[in-house]
């Protein structure tokens, strides 16, 4: 009989399992935390992601998309807000294409329903995972309420435990393997607009909202009932920073002066303020991410990234899909196939971590700056000209497989051209004629 067992049944681990139960493993999953189908346990507050199509190739392949689309939003463009309240707008891609707002606790559900439905996959919640043996493919776990201790000897394990993993930790105890941790000066604190007396959107729906400021940024993204989540995204630091916010004259007067269309739409700040964490932002690199053809990770524990491409959840459910086409190919030979998997992943691993950093400037800076969004305009028309010539970083990275390494180099090489563009002299004026769009056909 075909076993294998999985630590975590978070985003990652829960479609994995589902991948694995359609191969034919009967799989053990052992989960932390407690089953959040529970109904007795609290829905918490609505915490949404931003799908795009690398995630949803990987639930495709699981017959899930009609599903998950019926309980996402499509946001079509970013909408920026001013600090006079002006709006301004820019499309995610070309007509009709769209990153999705979902539910992450929606999400997860539905993964834990589908692996359940396979009938060969059970999950064990409440089950920490203590220790690993990397030699023989098996964990131990303690039942959080028994204090119980035990053992998945399945001799196929897998590591999909999020950024702080304990079959990670094991591994980083072995000889020559690498890891790397950093916090950015950056943490997050999730708000929230509530939604009209009649159940519609306070903002724009179908949109991501950013109020840019510089050195740190505000996001919304709406949720199904009408409410908006919004995240603070700001440095800890400063006379401005999280931990001088000590009180709530302060954080009503940084909002009122900062966010002050938002702010009105906010009666509720001070409760969500206090309710919710303010939580740190980390980056985590490690190598390899197998070991004996018996052990590997995917998703957040082996390549925790910021969040400001949208891209976390979506690399790691690419992890799924490029896991299982080796699989394929190898005809599961676990060794070849892990071995595999690591060495295509890594280095794209490695480019989603820093284009996520560098969409963090852009965001939270270059939205509100004019020039930048001409840059945009110019190679948004470039692109509808010649296609096969220019398709934008973002859409690469978001609308598209082809490998984030790769997105990440072409993204430079465009950069360099835009810059000669951009110095053109009065490019405000001729942005769209063909003396610009003839030097950018030349230079590409
Ligand atoms: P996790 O979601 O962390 O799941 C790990 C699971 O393992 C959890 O259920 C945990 O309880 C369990 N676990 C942990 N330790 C143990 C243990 N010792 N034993 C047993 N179980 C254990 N990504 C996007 O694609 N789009 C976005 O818009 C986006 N927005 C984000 C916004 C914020 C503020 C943050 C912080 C992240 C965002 N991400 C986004 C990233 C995304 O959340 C992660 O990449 C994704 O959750 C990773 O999934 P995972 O299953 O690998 O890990």
């Amino acid at each position: 009989m075909k076993k294998a067992t999985v630590v975590g049944a978070g985003l990652v681990g829960s479609l994995w399992s589902v991948y694995l139960a359609k191969r034919g493993y009967n799989v053990d999953i052992f989960e932390a935390r407690p089953d959040m189908r529970d109904a007795s346990l609290s829905a918490g507050r609505s915490i949404n992601l931003a799908l795009s199509d690398r995630g949803w190739k990987a639930l495709e392949k699981v017959g899930l998309g009609d599903q998950i689309r019926e309980v996402a939003i499509p946001m079509y463009r970013r909408v920026m807000h001013a600090m006079d309240g002006s709006l301004t707008y820019q499309p995610y891609g070309k007509e009709n294409q769209a990153i999705w707002s979902v539910s992450r606790g929606g999400l997860n559900r539905v993964l834990m329903d589908l692996a359940e439905r396979e009938g060969n996959v059970k999950i064990n919640f409440e089950h920490k995972c203590k220790s690993v043996d990397l030699e023989k493919g098996s964990a131990t776990f303690t039942n959080r309420n028994t204090g119980e201790q035990v053992v998945s000897d399945n001799g196929l394990l897998f590591g999909t435990d999020g950024a702080f993993s304990a079959v990670r930790k094991a591994m980083q105890r072995t000889d020559r393997f690498n890891y790397e941790q950093e916090y950015i000066e950056h943490g997050y604190k999730e708000l929230s607009i509530h939604p009209n007396e009649d159940g519609t959107h306070k903002l724009e729906k179908n949109a991501l909202h950013i109020w840019p400021r510089g050195e740190f940024m505000l996001i919304a993204l709406p949720n199904m009932d009408g409410s908006f989540t919004c995240t603070l995204f700001h440095p800890y630091g400063g006379e401005q920073g999280f931990d001088a916010l000590d009180n709530d004259e302060k954080v009503r007067n940084f909002f009122k002066s900062t966010f002050p269309d938002a702010y009105e739409l906010m009666p509720n700040l001070m409760e969500d303020w206090h309710e919710n964490p303010t939580s740190s932002l980390v980056i985590i690199r490690c190598f390899p991410w197998s070991k004996n053809g018996k052990v590997a990770l995917l998703g957040d524990a082996s390549h925790a990234i910021v969040p400001f491409y949208g891209q976390g959840m979506n690399a790691g459910f690419e992890d799924c899909t490029i896991f299982e086409k080796f699989l394929a190919e190898t005809n599961e030979d676990w060794d070849k196939a892990m071995k595999l998997y690591e060495e295509e992943r890594k280095p794209n691993g490695d480019a989603i971590a820093d284009l996520a950093m560098q969409n963090f400037v852009e965001m939270r800076d270059l939205t509100g700056d004019p020039k930048f969004l001409l840059r945009k305009k110019i190679e948004g028309k470039f692109s509808t000209l010649h296609p096969e010539k220019w398709l934008p970083l973002y859409s690469m990275v978001t609308f598209s497989h082809i490998p984030y390494a790769e997105a990440n180099a072409e993204g430079k090489r465009q950069a360099a051209i835009m810059e000669q563009v951009m110095a053109m002299p009065n490019i405000e004026e001729k942005w769209d004629s063909n003396e610009v769009m003839e030097l950018m056909n030349k230079l590409s």
